[in-house]
């Protein structure tokens, strides 16, 4: 579901979900006071949030690498012994 970040000139920030790509999503009313807002492009601001927000953003993007160090090598082999009733077969 694509999200688009709009500014209202009076509350700051807000993001709405769309169920669709089209239409015109330039301008979007304030789910707070109603006023309208102007779509806030962040993609190119990325680099002036701090480091623990884009990290956050980050994380959330990305899938989580394990190396096999963290996931440790004698970590138990818990699939053979899982009792998988929903599994057929
Ligand atoms: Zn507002």
């Amino acid at each position: 579901m694509p999200s688009y970040t709009f500014r209202c000139e009076d509350c700051g920030d807000f993001t709405l979900f769309f169920k669709s790509m089209s239409g015109n999503k330039e301008t979007a009313e304030c789910p707070h006071c109603h006023a309208v807002g102007t779509r806030v492009f962040l993609a190119p601001n990325l680099h002036k949030l701090s480091r623990a927000v884009s990290s956050r953003i980050e994380k959330g993007m990305e899938p989580q690498r394990m190396t096999r160090n963290e996931l440790g090598p004698k970590q138990p082999k818990k699939k053979k012994k899982m009792n998988r009733p929903w599994q057929v077969g």
